[in-house]
């Protein structure tokens, strides 16, 4: 299970814990807000997982922190080819887990945005992984993405039904004791619950509205 700060994550994990003895992984990537990581190690002891690992990934940056570079059409929060590599740590430690399935928290909007989030990405790297490992082929372990049909909208509304602790989650791309209500993140944290009609328990008075 990929694990980050965020609803998506939260939300994936929550709906596996019920069923499987679940290890979480979360990366701690160039510039990674560290009140994201807070909050994963946070909803991690919340879903009392079996082992939470951390891996540091120091040279790894968002496209924003590359600014030698043009990624045309991707978010300054776009981490080139990330999937590849944290999917690759997350067959590694399943291996060694004896894990029969690596989950990510992947929404449907998410593959209208990013190639490595694509049915083709992960077909290919399912194909890549039993061919690598005789373990992982043996155990049959696959790549899941139970949020793949959802969109951001029906997963607060899917988080709200499975009692997701909201408070715990982190949306924002920048870092602060607080949300800054400014950021896409938080702007689609807000759109997101108010077209779910789940009361957000981090919005502050007046909806997250601040000019
Ligand atoms: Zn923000």
């Amino acid at each position: 299970m990929l694990l980050s700060g965020g609803i998506d994550s939260a939300t994936c994990l929550f709906l596996m814990k019920a069923t499987n003895s679940v290890r979480a992984l979360t990366f701690e990537y160039h510039g990674i807000a560290q009140k994201e990581l807070q909050s994963a190690r946070e909803i991690g002891a919340a879903a009392v997982v079996a082992e939470h690992r951390f891996v540091r990934l120091p040279d790894l940056k968002e496209a924003s922190d590359i600014p030698v570079v043009k990624f045309g059409g991707l978010p300054p929060t776009y981490i080139p080819l990330r999937n590849s590599i944290f999917y690759s740590l997350a067959a590694s430690y399943a291996e060694e887990a004896g894990a029969g399935l690596i989950v990510g928290g992947h929404n449907r909007d998410d593959s209208k945005v990013f190639r490595d989030v694509s049915p083709e990405f992960f077909a290919a790297l399912q194909r890549a992984f039993w061919a690598g490992s005789a373990v992982l082929r043996r155990k049959k372990t696959r790549i899941v993405r139970p949020l793949r049909n959802r969109s951001k909208v029906q997963v607060v509304r899917l988080a709200a039904s499975l009692k997701v602790p909201l408070e715990l989650t982190w949306s924002c791309h920048r870092d602060g004791r607080e949300h800054c209500w400014r950021c896409d993140g938080c702007l689609s944290r807000q759109a997101s619950f108010t077209k779910a009609g789940v009361r957000d328990p981090l919005a502050p008075p007046g909806g997250g509205k601040i000019t």
